[in-house]
């Protein structure tokens, strides 16, 4: 049935590349759900899984859906698809994306838009940047998809599409062949259709890389939060700050309505602030771009990316120039235009500088109403115990729903980054969080509505990974 939806839905454009029929066919035929394997975690037999398009894969091309990598294919499998391959999943394809891993809507990419289907035949945005991978399990094109999250791309496009993706904490799943966006806050994140499916794949990936220069070590691993749940009744964390005069009253109505009913089943509820919420989300669009102009700087034409035509034996300036103006797009030249700008000798103090200031602020948030202490820091830093402390956080992933393609191309770049308000703290602090998709509830559905459901965001404290994926069965 992957096979026949991947016909039926490719339209959706949610693949730039896809496994051959036959192969997805005799692998997944006998496509059995996930049982134990010897040492007790669950193998993924033959289990379709796609893959964002800026993971490396050595029998698909690795694009990362830019002109300048339209004809790169990797040598080697990045590490968590090697993982995934070794606990029996097949690659079902690479997927669609925001150029880079840049923009909310999946519309910035070389291989065209993301189109979600909806209310008969309107389109609409899949969410981003890892918008393919979540609409190819929105649509059941496979069975679970890897996407990346830097600054919400694996929350919010499940959001909109009506799937659960979850954001680990940073440093637990191996960044070797993932393509670099901002090093400092990417993630691979998982994409499937409940928390239990996303924490397979989950504790095959969660495991110590060598190779990755950020990848959590074993001594700092052992000191994390391992167990999914200390007692029955949850803290559940209501950050004040998050409800925001541009919230839409049908994501509203659903967060009030999940803390009711988790009240209900006896969890307590705590209202809190995190007052440099409202700074976070500029904080992350100095340092995001920051990051990435530096990363990209290495696409020229002639250390990596496709030499635009032509133009060989001219001045290295204009090779480079040339092969970057045309290879890269609009959104991504912006970006290294806003980073190259907020690095330079003039802007660093007043941009990058101050930017980093906020992070540390918002990591100082998360960390004053956690009751658990942040292991990456001291004891002696741990804050004023007069406060009441919670375990998770709950919040919506968007401030909205879904907006029309149509509504979105008549977006300005600000409009789109103010999706990001609620995804961006979490990724500052570099906390686990999960998106899962909330019925919309009876008053709010209107025939046009009635499919739709709304993110519901769980954010946690370093390392508690099993306890913010434990707790989002709740909801489901
Ligand atoms: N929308 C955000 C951006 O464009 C987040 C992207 C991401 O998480 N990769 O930077």
């Amino acid at each position: 049935s992957y096979l026949i939806n991947q016909s039926k839905y490719a339209h959706l454009n949610a693949f730039v590349s896809r496994v051959e029929p036959s192969v997805l066919l005799a692998r997944t035929g006998s496509s059995r759900l996930t049982s134990e394997g010897e040492d007790g975690r669950l193998v993924l037999n033959d289990k379709p899984i796609a893959i964002k398009d800026n993971i490396c894969t050595k029998d698909f091309k690795t694009t990362a859906s830019s002109g300048i990598l339209r004809d790169f294919t990797s040598p080697y499998d990045a590490t968590v698809v090697k993982l995934l391959q070794d606990a029996g999943a097949v690659v079902a394809g690479k997927t669609n994306m925001d150029e880079f891993g840049m923009g909310s809507h999946s519309t910035h990419s070389y291989h065209g838009p993301v189109k979600m289907q909806r209310y008969e035949d309107e389109e609409a945005s899949a969410g981003g940047s890892s918008g393919g991978s979540a609409l190819a399990v929105a649509s059941a094109q496979c069975w679970a998809a890897l996407g990346t999250d830097t600054g919400g791309s694996v929350r919010l496009p499940a959001a909109y599409t009506g799937v659960v993706g979850f954001k680990p904490s940073y440093g637990l799943l191996s960044r070797w062949g993932v393509i670099a966006y901002a090093n400092s806050l990417d993630t691979v994140g998982i994409l499937g259709t409940s928390a239990t499916s996303v924490e397979a794949i989950f504790d095959q990936l969660n495991l110590y890389d060598p190779q990755d220069p950020t990848s959590l070590p074993p001594s700092t691993r052992s000191r994390l939060g391992s167990k999914a749940r200390a007692s029955d009744s949850v803290r559940i964390g209501i950050p004040l700050d998050y409800n925001i005069t541009t919230l839409h009253p049908i994501v509203r109505n659903a967060w009030v309505r999940t803390l009711k009913a988790l009240h209900e089943r006896g969890h307590t509820l705590h209202p809190v602030r995190l007052p440099a919420t409202q700074r976070a989300l500029s904080a992350y669009y100095v340092l995001a771009p920051a990051e990435a102009s530096s990363n990209l700087a290495k696409y020229d034409g002639v250390r990596y990316g496709s030499r635009a035509e032509g133009i060989d034996g001219t001045p290295d300036s204009v090779l480079f120039a040339k092969t970057r103006g045309q290879g890269f797009g609009p959104e991504v030249q912006r970006r290294i235009l806003l980073g190259a700008f907020s690095l330079s000798a003039q802007a660093i103090d007043n941009y990058f500088i101050q930017a980093q200031k906020v992070r540390r602020l918002v990591q100082q948030d998360f960390n004053k109403v956690f009751a658990t202490q942040n292991p990456l820091l001291d004891e002696t830093t741990h804050a004023e115990e007069t406060e009441e402390k919670v375990d998770v956080l709950l919040c919506p992933t968007a401030p909205s729903l879904a907006p029309s393609l149509s509504d979105v191309k008549a977006q300005d770049p600000i409009q789109a980054y103010m999706n990001d308000v609620f995804t961006v703290p979490a990724s500052l602090a570099g906390l686990p969080a999960i998106s899962v998709p909330v019925p919309i509830a009876g008053k709010d559905r209107t025939k046009e509505n009635e499919e739709f459901s709304v993110g519901i965001q769980i954010i946690g404290q370093y390392g508690d990974d099993k306890l913010v994926l434990d707790f989002a069965k709740e909801l489901e």
